[in-house]
């Protein structure tokens, strides 16, 4: 029981069906960007949530049969028998924390384009593939005895989730990403047979196989019913059918996971959408069914989950980013550790990770994806070795989180700061419309150090070579950030471009520091497309200004895509009045106008303008550290054993980067360097197939 009694309601056993979860923490399914490829880095990422204390722990979308994969996004496949072990492992180590195990499975229909599989595409009603990258396949519509083979399929994926050792099937229909969601709604679902028209008739499949998952497993696992909260547009299954659907069987599922309309309206970013935000959607429909109800809502706050549970709008507290920043916020709340809760900042940096087939990375939690494969932990660090001494030169994301963790290694470690304030880049940006979120990079790190006597901070402490030489430390860490260019140079342009000196142009370091235009015409070139340069166009536009976004990209913000913010940052840019230029760039900026080109045929055109933001490049503040190696020579009588570059210095990017390399810097001390010739992660490479290299 928790050390705070306003707390209990949280921590009390829930049923779910035949099982019974310890408390009321559940991780929603959520996908990391390993997948099948990464089985055991999955499994061990998954763990550390069940020694955080999760009642219930799911894994990501499991593809059940190969005529329906969404290659390039990794996820699991449970296609024949052969995939069991993987996820075996991964139901052992969420059940070793006490956790009920539980497996997404799915079946992507129109939104599977098979890309790895080659198998023609099987959906309710036939068509193009919904995805975001427009893949050119359509699928076909299922016959009858498509279905027939469809729930046979899934009678399979049941029984091996069972042999898998799992507690909890989650059906997957929700985001618009499973096919119960295309047969429930009229969008998707233009049959004219028995699982088409009415609710009754779009719901008969579902009926179906919650039966016979329950038949084939004999009862003893839960069955949980993963659906879309609001579908938007005119067809779309809306929450007031949704409603309808869990009143006609409030009964069919043991648990009701609702999660909103689309992926991107679900996982909305903090810029965009606050802590809770699916409340409205969610309200009432406890009332509509005996069983419980699991929503999500980036909850981070004991507090507003203790009010959604009394109110009765929820059973079980969901979550995914939140149990990613911090795989132990049941156990801190229960603890009454509340300063110790790493929240989730919001920025869907991990959503990046599924969306690139890269590897998921967390902002907050520097361990994430890399338990096994480099041994990091959410929570505890690795012993100190031999040396005693850190000097971190800069407090930004990067420099907090190298001071944290060498601290927490037992480092005697010092922190030093050029400014009052502590923080680097978000500092600034933590002030920026929508970020506010993002200063938790900082209060956290902060937070944490200020009890630590082994860490000393000094504040307005700008560094020269002379004084880290002065100071003797033996590891420093030069994390002194970068700063915006003004002249253009990123992607499009390598060079700087012609510039009349009569124009004012700026940066984002500008704008964040006050200075700029506050009124008139300004031309904004985005050759960054991520965040900044739609924060500063709603900077310039509430101060007063007439902003053109001018970006070389055929859309604004494009590698938001991969945090699910480009279609809202769209939106948002055309409500504030900001005037769109697509695929033009500057090519030479006068006094009172620029020259645009077009990116396809360079022709020419003149935009108007009183000034000019720069939103491209930045520029690593790496001049104290090539001082330092040219001193090389002195490091051995000063007792310096090694000098590093990280974060922004070395190579700007986004914060989680940063705070990534703060973690790597602290973990590697005392480690041997064999510069690269080896690996610094674990890795499984695929098993060969035994057999002939030739089929017949
Ligand atoms: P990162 O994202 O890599 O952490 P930031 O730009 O956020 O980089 O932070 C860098 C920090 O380093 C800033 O707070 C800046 O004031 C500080 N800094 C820069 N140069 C020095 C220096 N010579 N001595 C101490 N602090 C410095
Ligand atoms: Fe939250 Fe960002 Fe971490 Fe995702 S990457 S869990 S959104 S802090």
């Amino acid at each position: 029981m928790p050390t705070d009694s306003r707390y209990a309601i949280l921590f009390e056993p829930v049923k779910i069906g035949p099982k019974t979860a310890k408390n009321r923490f559940y991780q929603v399914p959520h996908c990391n960007g390993g997948g099948y490829r990464d089985p055991s880095a999955v499994a061990e990422m998954r763990r550390t949530k069940a020694e955080g204390g999760w009642g219930v722990i799911f894994t990501e979308q499991t593809e059940i049969h190969p005529t329906s994969e969404i290659t390039p996004f990794i996820e699991q496949h449970l296609w024949e028998d052969k995939d069991i072990p993987a996820l075996a492992a991964m139901a052992e180590a969420m059940k070793s924390g006490g956790a009920l195990a539980g497996i997404q499975l799915a079946y992507s229909g129109i939104n599977g384009p098979n890309l790895y599989s080659r198998e023609v595409p099987l959906a309710v009603t036939g068509g193009p593939i919904l995805t975001f990258t427009s893949d050119p396949v359509q699928a076909r519509t299922m016959d009858r005895e498509d279905i027939r083979d469809l729930r046979r399929w899934f009678r399979n994926a049941f029984r091996r989730s069972q042999t898998a050792g799992f507690d909890l099937i989650c059906l997957y229909g929700a985001h618009g990403f499973g096919i119960l969601q295309h047969f429930l709604s009229r969008a998707t679902n233009h049959r004219t047979d028995e699982y088409g028209g009415s609710l009754e008739n779009r719901a008969r499949f579902l009926r179906e196989i919650v039966e016979e998952a329950r038949e084939e497993t004999r009862g003893e696992l839960a069955i949980s019913l993963r659906l879309s909260l609001h579908e938007g547009g005119a067809f779309g299954f809306s929450n007031a059918e949704l409603r309808d659907f869990i009143e006609m069987h409030g009964e069919l599922p043991d648990i009701w996971d609702l999660a909103h309309g689309t992926w991107e309206a679900c996982s909305g970013t903090s810029r965009f959408k606050p802590e809770g935000a699916q409340e409205d959607l969610v309200a009432g429909i406890k009332a509509l069914t005996p069983k419980p109800v699991v929503g999500v809502g980036r909850f981070t706050s004991a507090d507003a989950m203790v009010r959604q549970i009394r109110a009765g709008v929820l059973d079980f507290i969901g979550a995914a980013r939140p149990s990613i920043a911090d795989p132990f916020l049941p156990k801190k709340i229960e603890e009454g550790r509340f300063e110790d809760i790493r929240e989730c900042i919001g920025c869907n940096i991990c959503v990046s990770g599924d969306m690139t087939g890269g590897i998921s990375r967390c902002t907050q939690n520097t361990a994430f994806m890399e338990e096994w494969r480099k041994g990091w932990h959410p929570e505890r660090a690795r012993p100190k070795g031999p040396s005693g001494s850190v000097l971190v030169v800069g407090a930004g994301p990067a420099g907090l989180e190298a001071a944290l963790q060498a601290g927490r290694r037992g480092y005697a470690v010092t922190l030093a700061e050029a400014t009052t304030v502590l923080g680097g880049r978000v500092a600034k940006e933590r002030t920026l419309p929508g970020l506010a979120a993002w200063g938790r990079v900082a209060d956290y790190r902060t937070g944490q150090m200020a009890p630590m006597t082994n860490v000393e901070i000094y504040r307005d402490s700008s560094l020269s070579a002379d004084d880290v030489l002065a100071m003797g430390a033996e590891h420093v860490a030069i994390a002194t950030g970068a700063s915006w260019r003004r002249d253009a140079v990123a992607r499009l342009h390598l060079h700087p471009i012609p510039t009349d000196a009569a124009m004012p142009v700026y940066s984002p370091d500008d704008l964040m520091a006050g200075i700029g235009p506050t009124g008139g015409r300004v031309m904004l070139y985005d050759d960054d497309h991520f965040y900044m340069g739609s924060v500063m166009a709603e900077v310039l536009a509430a101060r007063g200004c007439q902003v053109d976004f001018v970006t070389p990209a055929a859309k604004v913000a494009e590698w938001a895509e991969n945090t699910l913010e480009q279609a809202i940052i769209m939106r948002r840019l055309l409500e504030i009045g900001v005037r769109v230029h697509l695929s033009k760039a500057p090519e030479a900026i006068g006094p009172k106008e620029v020259t645009l080109g077009c990116t396809w045929t360079g022709a020419a055109s003149a935009l108007a303008a009183d000034a000019v933001v720069m939103v491209t490049s930045r520029l690593p503040h790496d001049a104290l550290y090539h001082d330092l190696r040219a001193r090389q020579a002195e490091w051995a009588d000063a007792g310096v054993k090694s000098v590093q570059l990280i974060g922004d210095a070395a190579a700007p990017g986004p914060i989680a980067w940063a705070t990534y390399a703060g973690r790597r810097f602290a973990e590697e001390l005392d480690t041997t360097d064999d510069r690269g010739d080896t690996p610094r992660f674990r890795r499984e490479v695929a098993g060969l197939e035994p057999g002939p290299s030739r089929l017949p």
